[in-house]
């Protein structure tokens, strides 16, 4: 989107932040990205006993560019991890990705070498799922919970207002910056 990231911050924004998250989570269309046994449980979301289509999402995308959702399902191999990165680059933005499982949150009982210890360290994640494998009412439990936070995503200077205070927050709950009065 455009023109609303540049409005002042006021009435205004606020409006349109309600409208625009509400046509956002509306119109979420993930991208077909399945990696493991989860994958199967993402599958099975979009069939006719769950129907992940009341939310208008059954349109799992092939092309990343038609797509703003990526729910990672399955473990993330080191060999697969680029190939996961290149697929979020060319997704549209805003765009929002969900860690589904244990194996995508932290790598789970995979804890090697050759599995990602989490897809947090490849992109970042929105919204964490854990189960191994996570039932299908629990994904779209999952996904609910995205809504609320999409409704919720500030726009323009409200955003960058959020990302600071967020940032401090971060920091402030770090020991040695804390102790260190690293913080205004
Ligand atoms: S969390 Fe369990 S079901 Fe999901 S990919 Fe890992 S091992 Fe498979």
């Amino acid at each position: 989107m455009g023109l609303e990231e540049n409005l002042p911050s006021g009435f205004l924004l606020s409006t349109v932040e309600g409208l625009a998250g509400f046509a956002r989570k509306g119109s979420l269309w993930p991208v077909t990205f399945g990696l493991a046994c989860c994958a199967i449980e993402m599958m099975a979301t979009g069939a006719g006993k769950f129907d992940i289509a009341r939310f208008g999402m059954e349109a799992f995308r092939a092309s990343p560019r038609q797509a703003d959702l990526m729910i990672v399902a399955g473990r993330v191999s080191q060999k697969m991890a680029p190939v996961l990165r290149q697929v979020y680059d060319q997704m549209a933005e805003p765009k929002w990705v969900l860690a589904m499982g244990v194996c995508a949150s932290s790598g789970g009982m995979f804890n090697n070498y050759a599995i990602v210890q989490g897809v947090d360290h490849v992109v970042p994640v929105d919204i964490y799922l854990p189960g191994c494998p996570p039932r299908p009412e629990m994904l779209l439990n999952a996904i609910l919970k995205l809504h609320e936070k999409i409704q919720q995503m500030p726009l323009g200077v409200n955003r960058e207002e959020a990302v600071r205070e967020a940032e401090k927050a971060a920091l402030a709950s770090t020991p040695t910056f804390a102790m260190k009065g690293l913080l205004k």
